[in-house]
């Protein structure tokens, strides 16, 4: 029996004119992972996106997990396919379903059909796979309010599936379709997850870690770059451009007062952060923030960050509690990750009583210690660019 991977749109079905280009975004990125997983081929046709193995070596198993983080999809669907007359979809119901349904008590049919010209209506069809199913499955019962599988027949232009029913994709647009932004992407919980967001959105995803070597060290680095690979799955592969901090740090340490040195080192980090989307084509740049979490996320010390750029900072968490964070970084697997303890560059050299209610006068005083331009020189010729590719 033949089996085949169909998803289904989500919100690109809302698109107008621009259909056509959403559509190609995603077959384009659901084209590159399948070619992970075998020889498929990939098509699209009715708000549908229809993949099929095309040897008995394609990993049909692994297509659907990826298919599943792909965003732009709103439900996956693994079903058999059959000829498009009766005789046919009730031998593949039966053969293909009698093993789900062994264990079950309940079911129902539901059926639809794209295909007007075909001779039966839905109804009928679900009518007569019922019985077929019945006949040799003879415990189930049928309960068409809350049954404990749904078979869906589906009639379509080239042939009907059949499938017990549908998983829930990523949802969202798809990557590519909204612009490329830069993460500053940290070893925390909320970073990943705030780009997780974005990409959902569908944002290209770049990153860009701070380090502070030796203060911060290898096993850090290690670790935001499997972060990175982690986001990866959902968003594709992406570059990690790595920029030290290390002198910028010991001069903030030598040159200012110590209740500011977070908000001036998160304002080199957005100019540097400025830059760096500039040299690799970034229009925005994504964090991780949440308003009230820490000194520096105040709508204060917000402000005094925002304005050492002028790009737009996506901060999808802003109005999330820790919790809700931790439930996202939990379903889309860096949670584990993320709680590893390796020190941030943010957590050396940190102030025991930081301004929490920063005046942006007094903190542009603190920075005019510095020769600026020339920290910020020096600290991007550090920057070096390390590949993520997605393992899907
Ligand atoms: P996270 O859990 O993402 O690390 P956080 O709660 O620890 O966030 P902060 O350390 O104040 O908060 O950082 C706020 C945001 O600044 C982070 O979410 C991230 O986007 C960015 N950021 C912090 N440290 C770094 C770093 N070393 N490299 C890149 N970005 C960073
Ligand atoms: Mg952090």
């Amino acid at each position: 029996m033949k089996e085949i991977l169909l998803l289904k749109y989500g919100e690109i079905v809302l698109k107008g004119a621009n259909r056509r280009f959403f559509e190609d975004t995603l077959a384009k990125e659901l084209r590159y992972r399948a070619a992970c997983f075998g020889n498929f081929s990939v098509r699209y046709a009715q708000s549908t996106l229809y993949i099929e193995p095309l040897n008995d070596f394609a990993d049909l198993e692994g297509m659907l997990e990826a298919a599943r983080r792909l965003f732009g999809v709103a439900g996956v669907v693994r079903a058999a396919v059959a000829e498009k007359n009766m005789e046919s979809i009730l031998a593949v119901a039966k053969e293909y379903l009698a093993p789900t349904l062994a264990g079950k008590k309940t079911f129902k049919v539901e059926a639809k059909r794209s295909d007007k010209l075909f001779p039966l209506s839905s109804p009928e069809i679900s009518r007569e796979t019922g019985g077929a199913l019945l006949s040799v499955c003879p415990h189930l019962r049928v309960d068409v309010h809350s049954p404990e599988v749904t078979v869906r027949v589906e009639v379509r232009d080239n042939a009907a599936y059949v499938h017990a029913g549908q998983l829930k994709g990523a949802g969202g647009l798809p990557v590519g379709a909204g612009g490329k932004a830069l993460l500053l992407l940290s070893g925390g919980i909320d970073s990943p997850v705030a780009g997780w967001m974005m990409a959902k959105r569908g944002v290209r995803l770049e990153a860009l870690y701070f380090e502070s070597m030796p203060y911060t060290s290898e096993q850090a680095r290690e670790k935001v770059l499997d972060l990175a690979a982690l986001v990866a799955r959902w968003s594709g592969s992406m570059q990690v451009n790595v920029i030290s901090l290390t002198h910028i740090q010991e001069e903030l340490v030598k040159h200012c007062d110590e209740e500011y040195f977070t908000l001036l080192l998160r304002r080199f980090m957005m100019k540097l952060a400025t830059r760096t989307a500039a040299l690799r084509g970034c229009e925005a740049l994504i964090t991780g923030e949440s308003l009230g979490q820490v000194a520096s996320q105040t709508m204060q010390a917000i402000n005094v960050t925002n304005a050492a750029t002028d790009l737009a900072v996506f901060r999808p968490c802003i109005g999330m509690d820790k919790e809700e964070i931790v439930q996202i970084a939990r379903m889309i697997d860096t949670f584990e990750t993320s709680i590893l303890p390796y020190e941030d560059c943010c957590t050396v050299f940190t102030p025991k009583h930081p301004k929490t209610r920063p005046e942006l006068t007094k903190v542009l005083e603190q920075e005019a210690r510095l020769d600026v331009d020339k920290l910020l020189d020096e600290a991007f010729e550090t920057l070096e660019t390390v590949y993520i590719r997605a393992k899907f």
